[in-house]
């Protein structure tokens, strides 16, 4: 095994060497400090982890925080403070925010456990970004690329039912890909390493068109669902993406206002005014424009109401502790009345039990999406499933 590098900084010198001890008895290489005018000499870039203290005198946890972020680091780095969490929580955003990897915040005073706990995590998470020979069986970038011009990728459609009436007004297109030997591939793999790839160019259109297709299709049959469609910050980048929308629907005899186009808050995040001008052309041209994963991003309140949005989705991180968590049911209740004030609808997903759809209803968020419901299907499974819905 080769071996694994860690820079500890604390101008607590009796902390940095508690941290050490810990480490080395993981097979850590340690170097210590708590002097952080020296962290810059001691930095290198072979080092994996990087332990910080968030408040020393001369420099602050902040700025180093920066300088691993201009140099491009590939370090992970753990957290540590001995004032409030929320200073934790934000220095963490923050770093995320500038592209350092966080593998862990710790509160001080913290036992060895949990320095342990957090430092374990590293294997993991370097296990899990091996090169591609060795990814859990799943497949490899090639395999990816081959799949796509062997159009192997296709739909699943995930039912959105209104809560009041219980009526099906839309579903969600979500991108499959079954491989020959390996089965169902998630797209919380496949998508990120699209992106990761410059391939997501490619599955965009591939999705968005036959699920333009699709939405003309049920127009036709007279049941007219709407359909989401997700594009990822980096396709929507194109500046052509509403003119090359708008034709794919006219081509398909699809009704452009059933069309919702749902981004992540991370587009909002990079080029303002360049997503701008995207987001403004498409509802324009009459696309709805949903903003999805809500609550987990980082967009301003002032982007929010600066973009169109018609719909935001309310992440299921939140939904899915609706009963047990109050702090998600805050959240969930605050987006829901924040919408609507806006004048967008909300929809929630991830609902798996009654007691969500439920506490929903009284919440009055207006749409929901998730497994108590239905599971996403086949095009062709959707007439049949909204029968059942209609008996059950
Ligand atoms: P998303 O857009 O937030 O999609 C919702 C995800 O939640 C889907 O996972 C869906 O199957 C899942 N889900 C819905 N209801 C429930 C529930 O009750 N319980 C649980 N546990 N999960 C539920 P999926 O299909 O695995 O997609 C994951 C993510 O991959 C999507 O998140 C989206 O960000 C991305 N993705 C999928 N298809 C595409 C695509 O065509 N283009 C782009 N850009 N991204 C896509
Ligand atoms: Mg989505
Ligand atoms: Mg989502």
């Amino acid at each position: 095994m080769t071996s694994k590098k860690l820079l500890v900084v604390d101008d607590e010198i009796g902390f940095a060497k508690f941290v050490e001890g810990v480490a080395e008895d993981l097979d850590f290489d340690v170097l210590l400090t708590d002097d952080p005018l020296e962290f810059g000499n001691l930095y290198s870039n072979d080092i994996d982890i990087v332990v910080l203290d968030l408040f020393m005198p001369n420099t602050d946890g902040i700025e180093l925080l920066r300088f691993l972020s201009d140099n491009k680091s590939k370090a992970s780095v753990i957290l540590m403070s001995g004032k409030d969490a929320g200073v934790l929580h934000t220095a963490q955003e923050l770093a995320l925010e500038q592209g350092v990897k966080v593998l862990g915040v710790l509160q001080k005073p913290f036992r060895s456990e949990d320095l342990e706990k957090v430092l374990n995590k590293f294997e993991k998470v370097s296990a899990k970004s091996a090169p591609n020979s060795d990814n859990g069986g799943l497949p490899s970038l090639d395999e990816l690329k081959q799949a796509i011009i062997d159009k192997e990728l296709f739909l699943h459609f995930q039912p959105q039912v209104e809560i009041r009436s219980r009526k099906v007004v839309g579903v969600e297109a979500l991108a499959r890909w079954s491989h020959r030997d390996k089965g169902m591939i998630p797209p919380s793999y496949f998508i990120p390493l699209a992106e990761e790839n410059d391939l997501m160019h490619n599955i965009t259109f591939a999705t968005a068109t036959k699920a333009i297709q699709q939405q003309g299709i049920w127009k036709e049959q007279g049941t007219n669902l709407r359909v989401s469609i997700n594009i990822s910050p980096k396709s929507l980048y194109n500046l052509n993406v509403p003119e090359d929308l708008e034709t794919y629907a006219k081509e398909a005899n699809a009704d452009i206002s059933k069309i919702m186009i749902e981004v992540t808050e991370t587009a909002l995040m990079a080029d303002v005014a360049r997503y701008m001008d995207i987001l403004v052309r498409l509802r324009m041209k009459g696309f709805g424009l949903s903003i999805d994963d809500f609550g987990t991003g980082y967009s301003s309140l002032q982007q929010l109401v600066r973009v169109p949005f018609t719909e935001l989705k309310v992440d299921q991180a939140f939904v899915r502790k609706l009963t047990t968590d109050t702090e998600c049911r805050t959240i969930t209740k605050i987006s829901i009345l924040l919408a609507h004030e806006l004048g967008m609808s909300v929809v929630a997903e991830g609902i798996e039990t009654e007691a969500d759809w439920n506490i929903l209803d009284e919440l009055e968020c207006d749409e929901g999406q998730g497994y108590w419901m239905g599971k996403p299907m086949p095009a062709e499974d959707i007439p049949a499933w909204i029968t059942r819905w209609k008996n059950r």
